[in-house]
């Protein structure tokens, strides 16, 4: 179940861990007499429109180099999820956002990656925008001018497309999204005010 293979302190072989007889989703380090995780990692992601267009990048470093994104990345340790966002933001689009100007949007669990994802969502005038070192290039763009064929990650285009359906609703529930290679959900968790 475990993805790590050795230990990240001792290097030693890891085993599966079994407490009274039942294997956990985690291994083991006999050496250390440590349980070790593989918990999911965070990635926080901001929709960010202008009228009916969605930001979007073209990410410039692999995995996925030269594929289209919404722009988002890993949390880093010591961040809040809002301020996360607005660094991959910067990072990615060169649109300084200040992480109070970000609201929650989507939750989601992608177990088959080992992901949780949290989405922000903002609205800003203009389309200026600037790729960073991270993207080759980024764009403001309707759901008929995305390059659906060249998407990064098609296992959350149902999240995006939500996205577009609420900016031409004009109203913003937040959304729970629970992935894993079986089941696919996408619902509402709360009503938001109409903006
Ligand atoms: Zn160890």
């Amino acid at each position: 179940m475990s993805q790590l293979n050795f230990c990240p302190q001792c290097a030693g072989p890891l085993l599966p861990h079994c407490v009274d007889g039942e294997q956990r989703p985690h291994a083991y380090c006999a050496r250390c007499a440590q349980p070790r995780y593989d918990h999911a990692l965070i990635v926080v992601t901001t929709f960010v429109a202008c009228g009916k267009r969605l930001l979007w990048v073209q990410r410039a470093l692999e995995p996925q180099r030269g594929r289209w994104a919404i722009p988002g990345g890993f949390l880093e340790r010591g961040e809040t999820l809002a301020e996360g966002a607005a660094r991959e933001l910067r990072e990615e689009a060169g649109v300084r956002l200040s992480p109070d100007q970000l609201s929650l949007y989507m939750t989601g669990t992608i177990t088959f990656i080992n992901q949780v994802y949290v989405g922000f969502r903002a609205t800003v005038d203009s389309e200026s925008c600037d790729p960073g070192i991270e993207s080759m290039d980024c764009r403001f763009l309707t759901r008929e001018e995305c390059p659906w064929d060249a998407v990064a990650y098609p296992q959350v285009n149902d999240s995006i497309l939500q996205a577009y359906d609420d900016l031409d609703s004009g109203r913003f529930d937040i959304w729970q999204a629970e992935m894993s290679s079986e089941h696919y959900e996408l619902r509402p968790v709360a009503q938001r005010a109409r903006k």
